[in-house]
């Protein structure tokens, strides 16, 4: 476990991001990954700090774009295994072009958004997913529009793994991380963790008191798409569990075949010929 820890965490005391970081490096640990094999890429936003926390190959990369440049790693090596993680203003404001194409694609990577309803970094103004009504700096008499619903959006825009874990609840993570990064394809995990010093409304005791766990519900199917948006949409997205998943091909495997380990596995010898062509190309 010591090798995943890179250096100690800034987050406030309390802060939800901690468990996140700790389920992530425990999961690595148990599936048998060294550093080495692992590469997490970032956003901006106090969750965006994952990525120098976590002590695997790490980029910390522009506000909304952690999933660009993770799926570029992923298709230049496969034998990678890629994780963006960030917050929900991050990847649901800025981000939300990316997020809905990363979905469609299938890249095999693991997208871990630390949601908790504000931005943090920037000290408390209304985020996409704030629930209607809630008063921050920027929306003093409380936010008007309805909330994005990033559950809904991922399995409607094609996603084959869409999970929703929350802070307080680090075995039900753990399992969930484990499930996502073993997923073949593209794998959300939405996770409630509550920014203590900003967000007093949905705070570790709120979630405690309304979340649904779907994973412990008799009867729900996860494979069943139609049912899985309905259910969801009853909770109010505010439920837990392995949501929905579906067996597809991963980006690559429906582009380049299977067996091929993306760019960097290729020689890095290129005969003089070769590369004179190709330059000839690339100045046309
Ligand atoms: Fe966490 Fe909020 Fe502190 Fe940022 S401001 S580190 S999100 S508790």
């Amino acid at each position: 476990l010591a090798d995943f820890r890179f250096e100690k965490a800034t987050w406030c005391p309390g802060c939800g991001d901690f468990s996140v970081l700790a389920a992530l490096q425990q999961v690595c640990v148990r599936m048998g990954l060294e550093p080495e094999d692992v590469c997490c890429v970032s956003g901006i936003g106090c969750s965006g700090k994952i990525s120098q926390h976590f002590g695997s190959y790490g980029f910390h990369t522009l506000h909304g774009r952690s999933l660009p440049t993770a799926q570029g790693i992923k298709m230049a090596n496969q034998d990678l295994t890629v994780i963006a993680a960030g917050g929900d203003g991050d990847g649901y404001g800025i981000g939300m072009g990316h997020f809905i194409h990363a979905c469609r694609r299938n890249v095999d990577i693991t997208y871990i958004v630390m949601d908790n309803h504000i931005y943090g970094l920037t000290t408390g103004q209304a985020s996409p997913t704030s629930k209607k009504g809630f008063k921050t700096k920027t929306s003093p008499t409380g936010v008007a529009e309805e909330p994005v619903k990033p559950l809904e959006l991922a399995i409607v825009a094609g996603a084959s793994f869409v999970a929703q874990a929350f802070s307080g609840e680090l075995k039900q993570m753990q399992r969930i991380i484990e499930e996502g990064m073993k997923h073949k394809g593209f794998s959300l995990i939405n996770v409630f963790s509550p920014c203590v010093t900003f967000n007093r409304v949905n705070t570790y005791e709120w979630f405690k008191e309304n979340i649904v766990n779907l994973d412990e519900e008799e009867g729900y199917d996860k494979h069943n798409k139609a049912k899985a948006l309905q259910r969801i949409g009853e909770t109010d997205s505010v439920c837990t569990g392995i949501l929905y998943q579906e067996d597809r091909p991963a980006f690559h495997e429906a582009v380049l075949g299977a067996t091929d380990r993306g760019t960097v596995k290729l020689p890095l010898e290129i005969p003089q010929a070769e590369m004179q062509s190709l330059m000839d190309q690339f100045r046309r």
